[in-house]
């Protein structure tokens, strides 16, 4: 979830560099590190070992449709969903992507009419997440074009609508809003997750896009997967990956096989929200806090506002409960500060903008998964900003 297509690493020094007394607090990217948490106590739970002379061949499974997946990878996504009851497996062909990133360009790929000779509009309702429009337009494709909003989409022309619930960058969950015949959509299903959103119903859509990222917080192994229905469009999936990578790290999968298998086994073995061992009974129980903290940081500064979310019945732990996304979208209610984004900063606070997702420049989006260190200071700093 980068602003730019420039290296993230260029941005990584930043993090650490002193600024006068205070550090600057990076929150911008979406990065993952919370869960560092969770998973360093687990030791050697999801350690594997891999000699030197396996995970040779290109090939993973030559009988599967997706030949360049792992046959334990498939069976842990199948078993995953299951468990936490968030999307339907059956009657669904799994593609894995080099991070659902990939996978939101192979879906482009294969949903854009073949043989057009306009490209199709691909739309989706702001704030959306700010890597779309980069990630659509990027190679100037013949194939497909970024059209914006989804909520004033009006051309009489086919579109592919991207819906991302819960949403990134506000949290709340959503729905097409083109709602026309012949709209194509793709599901972004990053967050939906039970430590960030009530699990309503499991997802059963035509093309849902799921990561390891924000699931698990293992960013960096780059998986995701794709649950496609239609076996033509599962087929130019896997052809656009062939095309891009020949696959998919097969090192990666057999990791990210592991760390799902792990996480599944702590459902099973703990089972709602009594047990502090389920990986999301940790993660909800931290993000609440999070929350917890962050609002009546807020609240005290009297100088910013956040949404607000309805609680609702979620069938994993069989509770009702709030909603408490991975960004914090932060409005700032005071007339003379135009730019949140350049006032935070001046707070050496870094975090993005509005109109990186589609809006005005009062908004910004703040990652709630950083480190608790980070979060911290982020929160006492927040605390005390006076106008
Ligand atoms: N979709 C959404 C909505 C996201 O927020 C992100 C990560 N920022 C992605 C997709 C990309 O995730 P991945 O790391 O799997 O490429």
């Amino acid at each position: 979830s980068f602003p730019s297509l420039s290296s993230p690493s260029a941005a990584a020094p930043e993090i650490q560099t002193p600024l006068g007394s205070e550090r600057i607090i990076n929150l911008d990217h979406g990065d993952p590190t919370m869960y560092e948490q969770y998973w360093k106590p687990m030791g050697d739970k999801t350690t594997i070992v891999i000699p030197g002379w396996q995970s040779m061949s290109y090939f993973s499974d030559v009988k599967n449709l997706c030949w360049f997946m792992e046959p334990e990878f498939a069976k842990q996504i199948v078993r995953l969903h299951n468990v936490v009851g968030n999307a339907v497996t059956e009657g669904r062909h799994i593609v894995v992507g080099t991070g659902s990133s990939q996978l939101y360009l192979a879906a482009l790929y294969a949903l854009s009419p073949q043989d057009s000779s306009n490209p199709i509009n691909v739309v989706s309702a702001a704030p959306y997440y700010s890597s779309y429009p980069l990630m659509t337009d990027c190679v100037k494709s013949g194939l497909h074009k970024w059209a914006g909003d989804a909520t004033v989409f009006n051309k009489d022309e086919p579109y592919i609508e991207l819906v991302t619930s819960p949403n990134n960058p506000d949290g709340f969950v959503r729905h097409s809003v083109v709602n026309r015949t012949g709209g194509i959509l793709v599901h972004d299903l990053a967050y939906y997750w039970p430590q960030y959103t009530p699990i309503s119903t499991p997802a059963d859509n035509d093309l849902s896009l799921f990561t390891v990222s924000k699931s698990t917080g293992h960013a960096g192994l780059r998986i995701g997967w794709a649950l496609v229905k239609d076996v033509e469009v599962a087929k130019r999936m896997i052809k656009f990956i062939e095309l891009n990578t020949i696959g998919v790290s097969k090192d990666s999968q057999l990791r990210a096989a592991k760390v799902l298998e792990v996480v599944s086994d702590s459902c099973e073995q703990a089972g709602g929200l009594e047990y502090a061992e389920s990986f999301f009974h940790f993660s909800h129980a931290l993000m609440t806090e999070r929350w917890r903290l962050l609002r009546e940081a807020v609240k005290r500064s009297g100088l910013f506002s956040l949404p607000n979310f309805s609680s609702a019945h979620c069938s994993f732990f069989d509770n009702n409960l709030g909603t408490q996304p991975a960004f914090a979208w932060l409005k700032c209610d005071r007339d003379d500060v135009d730019d949140c984004e350049s006032f935070l900063r001046g707070h050496k606070i870094l975090t993005r903008g509005g109109k990186h997702f589609g809006v005005g420049p009062k908004y910004v989006r703040i990652s709630m998964l950083d480190r608790e260190e980070t979060y911290n200071l982020f929160i006492e700093r927040l605390s005390q900003i006076r106008l």
